[in-house]
């Protein structure tokens, strides 16, 4: 399975950034893993422009479920791709918790992403308290069940997990945590194809020990994503 490296610059990034994404095309002209950057919506077209010709694939962070309309301040899945997006993420736990986003919330999310020739990235993941709770897996199979809608496939989706503890902590979860909750994803999700990202401080330090873990098909990256040089070294752990 083709390894995918992607990277969300949630809240971050201007025109002058511009440049990190620039150096990251110039220095992997033919990764043998995907690359794809989710820049906030301002800069996904000029990014687009910028990677024209090159191997980075881009993406949105969030779309609307529904198709156009009176809805102040969203997008909509069609506006992503007019700008040149070709994933949308969707689901993350800063979406949850800021915005109050459901797994069903998620799902339509999902329905309109693919009606407009988006590949979704869904992620879903447990609190702290969860997992000490003991609830990881619980909680992860019906964020699964509830996010997903009927006609989920490796050509439409890719799920992230991101413990919602180890994101832009510096804490990850053990080997075997990880390795534990990405074997439960490949068994549950609805198809075995589906690409299984870990996110959640991944940095160039780390990255190594996460893709060698069985189920682990790339990774989903805040943080080390906004720096060129970073975000390389892990494109380049995944190669
Ligand atoms: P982080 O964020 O790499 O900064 O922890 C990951 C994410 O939220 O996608």
């Amino acid at each position: 399975m083709k390894k995918l490296a992607a990277g969300n610059w949630k809240m971050n990034g201007r025109t002058a950034q511009l440049t990190e994404a620039m150096a990251l095309a110039a220095a992997h002209p033919s990764p043998t893993v995907d690359v794809l950057l989710c820049p906030p919506a301002t800069l996904l077209a000029a990014m687009a422009q910028a990677m024209v010709g090159t191997a980075v694939a881009l993406g949105g962070q969030d779309c609307h479920a529904a198709e156009k309309g009176a809805h102040t301040g969203d997008i909509a899945a069609a506006m992503l791709v007019d700008a040149g997006a070709s994933h949308v993420i969707l689901g993350h736990s800063e979406r949850r918790a800021d915005h109050g986003e459901s797994s069903a919330d998620v799902a339509a999310k999902v329905r309109a992403a693919w009606a407009a020739g988006l590949t979704a990235i869904v992620c879903l993941g447990e609190t702290e308290a969860q997992r000490d709770a003991g609830e990881t897996l619980a909680v992860i199979g019906a964020q699964l069940a509830g996010s997903l809608p009927e006609g989920a496939s490796a050509e439409n989706t890719v799920i992230a997990y991101e413990p919602v503890w180890a994101i832009g902590t510096g804490r990850t979860p053990t080997p075997e945590q990880i390795a534990e909750v990405h074997a439960f994803l490949r068994q549950n999700a609805p198809d075995a194809g589906i690409r299984l990202l870990y996110g959640g401080s991944v940095n160039p330090g780390n990255a190594a020990a996460i893709f060698a873990l069985p189920n682990v098909d790339g990774a989903l990256v805040g943080g080390a994503s906004l720096k060129a040089a970073d975000f390389g070294q892990i494109i380049t752990a995944l190669e």
